[in-house]
């Protein structure tokens, strides 16, 4: 598999209201290569949303190439698209994204039921992954019954169930209190850091963009900074 997750070749992608035409991201271009943890960050307006659609394979751009896997996935069509969602992201969201009613280990199994695997791959599997973000104990325990930071370790397992080649995360830490999310960043730097996980994190927060190895800074569209930590 190619070296590189993902790569961005002069992407560009336009909004068109009645009134006018807005350029969320304008010509931008990087890449991200297996194993980086890349903090992006930039003020509201800046084009996160937009950016996290399309890399999240949500979105196709108006203009320019995105390469996942070393595949084109800027011309792939709806069904296309969601499948590399399902097969080789996973996702990561602020509100955590859980079925409140359904047992932790449901919820991590999710992902491995569109996939179809069977009853007993998807049991062994979620439960390896809800182990690997150190919640084997509480696999019947159902989100409405769990802290945030609980809730959020449970979407972290389901993110990593299917070994996806990106983890995909949109301020992860943004329903948690500071010693919450502290906890949850430093389990993502675990997983990068311990068992190769590659992480793309959108972040407001430039004080927790700063701690990632990589911070890519957006202002109107366009990449104004790119630097290793
Ligand atoms: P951020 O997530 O950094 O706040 P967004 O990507 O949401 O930024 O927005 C970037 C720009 O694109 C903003 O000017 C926003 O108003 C505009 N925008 C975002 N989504 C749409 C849309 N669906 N239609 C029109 N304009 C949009
Ligand atoms: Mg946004």
């Amino acid at each position: 598999m190619s070296d590189r997750v993902l790569d961005l070749q002069g992407v560009s992608k336009i909004y068109r209201t009645e009134a006018e035409e807005i350029r969320a991201l304008d010509n931008v271009s990087f890449a991200v290569n297996r194993g980086e943890f890349v903090g992006v960050t930039g003020p509201s307006g800046s084009g996160k949303s937009t950016l996290l659609h399309l890399v999240g394979c949500l979105d196709t751009p108006s203009s320019g190439q995105i390469l996942f896997d070393g595949n084109p996935v800027h011309t792939l069509g709806d069904q296309g698209l969601a499948t590399i969602r399902n097969e080789r992201i996973g996702f990561v969201f602020q509100n955590f994204n859980l079925l409140p009613r359904i047992s932790a280990l449901n919820n991590v199994s999710l992902p491995l039921n569109y996939a179809g695997y069977s009853r007993k791959e998807r049991s062994r599997k979620a439960l390896a992954s809800l182990e690997r973000v150190r919640l084997g104990h509480r696999t019947s325990h159902k989100p409405s019954q769990m802290s945030g930071g609980e809730r959020q370790r449970v979407a972290i397992a389901r993110a990593l169930v299917m070994e996806p080649s990106l983890i995909l995360a949109d301020e992860p830490t943004g329903n948690l209190d500071q010693k919450v999310g502290t906890e949850i960043m430093s389990l993502l730097f675990e997983l990068n850091r311990e068992q190769g996980a590659t992480i793309v994190l959108i972040t407001h927060d430039m004080a927790i963009a700063q701690k990632c190895p990589r911070v890519v800074s957006i202002r109107d569209g366009k990449i104004v900074e790119d630097s290793l930590s």
